[in-house]
């Protein structure tokens, strides 16, 4: 059997595999990356990109239902859910041609199909061996699909974007980031929503206004969210689903059941134990602070390491682990605190840093807490309404910037500007000292008492 010999290969063609083969090359190393699906990843195949599109769908469906308030004279009709799809879908298929050609044109040699290793530093795939002294770990997450009697009726993120038509009635399973955004987009879109969780409020993970408000904005907006529904099978009747709670409750009569209950590490088939790689109890690659995995010369970046499964983060680590291995820079590492993050609900959420409770667990009485909640000026004109809430978290007697939450219009645009100001330091004082772009939301944000 031949065998390849490369500097750096790449088990994945997601956003970390492709950010940190790309910068590698950049610094001369012979470099393969690995895919066995289409390249992008989860973010540009059934993540971020596809997703993006939906909400900018329904804000876009947000808008025709304001538009007679602002004078102008519209006829609302649906929303072709076929039509959409068939635009994303290419529009995908274009982004996939893009990332061919980029990967192609830097000289990085693309292998499609599965790789497994044979040792830790020999890979397998389409039954070539791969060999390389330094080799990434970029095999993302895959969907949970409860381990409930029927689960298999239900359908998770990557079954939502192959939808051909849009279910009427649909049951959302799940409280954070997919199980909200998807809701929102079936929602607008025209589909009947019931969200159900199994605690008291949604995005438990956040600062508890945002999850609140969201609440609030969900019900307002006509789903119904159940709380407290602990699921405990899922049945087919004459082709609706009927989802059954632990406690002999029924919620019966849906065309769909979407599972958006977490993810789980992508190494299934990577067979880890011949390359001698360490997991963790939930089957997260650990990775120390600078990617390296327990073996040398193997790393895991991104989704597969368990830690904050964001495309951006995926991309940083990838960069940096170039830089590090192929650019002399011994130190660069990727530094997780103060990852600033947006929700794509309606209204939106950005948030960045500690949320109050975790705040005040670290630094107890020396935190204090700013807030404002208005009606954007968007809906002075408009029947319907959203709300605007938002946060500022303060430590000690110079008041640093420890967390920063809002939800309302325009919150996604928002964040990252103010990120880039927190992650530097910045005091109330700061902001205070900032003067205010009006009228706009974010100008709360510097004038808050
Ligand atoms: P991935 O992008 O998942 O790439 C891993 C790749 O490895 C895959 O293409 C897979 O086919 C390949 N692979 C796996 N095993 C093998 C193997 N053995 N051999 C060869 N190839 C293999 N993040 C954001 O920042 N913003 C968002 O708005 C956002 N929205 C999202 C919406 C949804 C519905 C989902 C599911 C995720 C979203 N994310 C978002 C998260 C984001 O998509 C991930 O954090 C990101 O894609 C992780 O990148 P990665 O490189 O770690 O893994
Ligand atoms: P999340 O981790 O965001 O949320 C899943 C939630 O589901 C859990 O927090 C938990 O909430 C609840 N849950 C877990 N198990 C069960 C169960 N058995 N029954 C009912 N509820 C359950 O995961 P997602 O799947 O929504 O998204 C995966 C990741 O992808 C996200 O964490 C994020 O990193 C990334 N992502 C990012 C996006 C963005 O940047 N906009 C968009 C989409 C995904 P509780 O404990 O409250 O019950």
């Amino acid at each position: 059997m031949s065998t390849q010999a490369f500097d750096l290969i790449c088990i994945g063609g997601g956003s970390g595999g492709l950010a940190c083969a790309q910068r590698a090359v950049e610094y001369g190393a012979k470099t393969a990356v690995i895919e066995s699906q289409r390249l992008g990843g989860t973010c540009v195949n059934v993540g971020c990109v596809p997703k993006k599109v939906m909400w900018n769908a329904s804000s876009v469906a947000r808008a025709v239902a304001d538009a007679a308030d602002y004078g102008f004279n519209v006829t609302i009709g649906d929303n072709d859910w076929p039509t959409l799809k068939h635009k994303r879908d290419a529009y995908i298929v274009r982004l996939n041609g893009i990332y061919a050609r980029n990967l192609e044109a830097k000289g990085v040699v693309h292998v499609h199909g599965a790789a497994r290793f044979i040792d830790a530093h020999t890979v397998e795939v389409n039954g070539k061996r791969l060999t390389a002294p330094h080799v990434v770990i970029a095999t993302g997450g895959v969907p949970t699909v409860p381990d409930l009697p029927g689960a298999g009726l239900g359908i998770t993120s990557d079954g939502f974007f192959s939808l051909a038509q849009r279910p009427q009635r649909v049951a959302v399973v799940g409280s954070g980031y997919i199980a909200t955004e998807l809701a929102g987009s079936f929602h607008e879109l025209g589909s009947q929503v019931e969200l159900f969780i199994r605690k008291d409020h949604l995005l438990t993970h956040f600062d508890v206004m945002l999850g609140k408000s969201l609440m609030r904005e969900t019900r307002a907006q006509g789903m119904l969210i159940h709380e407290h529904v602990v699921l405990a099978a899922l049945k087919d009747e004459s082709g609706r689903k009927t989802l059954v709670a632990a406690d002999g409750r029924e919620f019966a009569g849906f065309d769909c059941v979407l599972w958006a209950i977490g993810r789980s590490a992508n190494v299934a088939g990577l067979d880890l134990k011949s390359a001698g790689v360490a997991t963790d109890d939930s089957g997260y690659v650990v990775t120390d602070d600078y990617q390296n995995t327990n073996v040398a010369g193997v790393y895991a970046i991104g989704d597969v390491t368990g830690r904050a499964a964001l495309t951006p983060v995926a991309i940083a680590a990838g960069r940096r682990l170039s830089d590090r291995l192929f650019d002399g820079k011994t130190d660069r590492r990727l530094d997780y605190n103060m990852i600033a993050t947006v929700v794509f609900t309606h209204p939106p959420i950005g948030t960045v840093g500690m949320s109050e409770s975790e705040a005040r667990a670290a630094y107890g009485d020396a935190v204090k807490v700013y807030v404002a909640d208005f009606t954007p000026m968007y809906h002075a004109l408009t029947t319907r309404k959203s709300h605007t809430d938002m946060k500022l978290v303060c430590v000690g007697p110079e008041q640093k910037i420890v967390g920063c939450h809002i939800i309302g219009v325009g919150a996604d645009e928002m964040m990252q500007g103010f990120a880039v100001a927190i992650r530097m330091g910045a005091t109330k004082r700061d902001f205070d000292d900032t003067v205010a772009v009006h009228p706009t939301s974010s100008e709360e944000l510097v004038t808050m008492r």
